[in-house]
């Protein structure tokens, strides 16, 4: 059991919390204090396109009535781009403009990545074509043989995962033609910075790990311990989302708060948590996580 352990919940405040977020909140809540860690709340505005004014203070405000609070200062994305852009300096001799858009990218067929973005078929990596200019910035990944091509981690609950990064992904964006960095640059940033030894998010990302733990290894970070807990999808089998009409779950009563707690934990195989509170909940749900994990090994 790691004695220093840190985990978050890093919420995009695209739109308030649903059933599916409130899974993901649970499961890194129940695996901070199962292991007597801090639990840290980091605010994803980093595409301010997609932010939605006011939803980061919701989503705060409804994890605070279900007991969940951050152990330290809520960070947030949009004010940390000079980390970001540090970051990508240090890495500068891996990384090349592209001035390609995403038609030209999916119009070269390539393939398709586990996370459905169209694999990036190398046309600037070895410099702009004449005439053209950069849009964004992208990271050169090793070609397939090379060393570092084959990414290997240990997920907690799925096992050893690998991904061969030249086919999988290919070289990927960390700064983006609108100017945004891009999520997978900000998150190894923070969760280096931020001292985060233990990821817990939901399956959708498993598919980031290796491009993420590739970045870690570039900027001579560690690589924190993850556990990728199950999606909620709803009965079309979609991930639950604003895009696929998920049902906000808003700040309310006690009761409310425990029924949204109660299906959290049902649906990570948690047994049924007896608890007439919140705070019961959370006293009753850490040990039973505690022997979730036990029983799959997974501690
Ligand atoms: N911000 C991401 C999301 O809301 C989560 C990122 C992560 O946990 O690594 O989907």
């Amino acid at each position: 059991m790691p004695s220093n352990y840190t985990g978050r919940f890093a919420p995009s405040p695209t739109g308030p919390l649903h059933a599916g977020s409130v899974v993901a909140a649970v499961a890194s809540y129940l695996d901070a204090r199962a292991h007597h860690g801090r639990w840290l709340v980091r605010i994803e505005d980093v595409d301010e396109g997609r932010s939605v004014p006011g939803a980061a203070e919701d989503i705060l405000q409804v994890l605070a009535s279900l007991g969940m609070r951050s152990d330290g200062d809520v960070v947030w994305q949009s004010a940390r781009k000079q980390l970001y852009q540090a970051a990508a300096d240090s890495i500068a001799a891996h990384t090349f403009p592209c001035g390609c858009n995403r038609r030209e990218i999916a119009d070269s067929r390539l393939g398709i990545a586990p996370d459905g973005s169209a694999i990036y078929p190398g046309t600037c990596r070895d410099g702009l074509a004449e005439g053209r200019t950069g849009r964004s910035l992208r990271v050169r990944v090793p070609d397939a043989g090379e060393q570092d091509d084959t990414i290997s981690f240990t997920d907690r609950f799925a096992g050893t995962i690998t991904q061969h990064l030249a086919s999988e992904s290919g070289d990927f964006v960390l700064k983006r033609g609108d100017g945004y960095w891009a999520y997978q640059l900000a998150v190894v940033v923070d969760d280096a910075e931020q001292g985060v030894t233990d990821i817990v998010r939901g399956t959708d990302l498993i598919d980031s790990t290796a491009r993420q733990i590739y970045l870690q290894r570039l900027l001579g970070v560690p690589s924190p311990r993850y556990l990728h807990v199950p999606v909620v999808r709803n009965a079309q089998g979609e991930k639950l989302s604003k895009q696929t009409g998920a049902v906000a779950v808003a700040a309310g009563d006690e009761p409310a708060a425990l029924a949204v707690l109660q299906q959290a934990a049902i649906y990570l195989g948690l047994a049924p948590v007896p608890a007439a509170s919140v705070s019961q909940f959370w006293q009753a749900a850490v040990p039973a996580w505690d022997a979730l994990l036990r029983q799959r090994g997974a501690t």
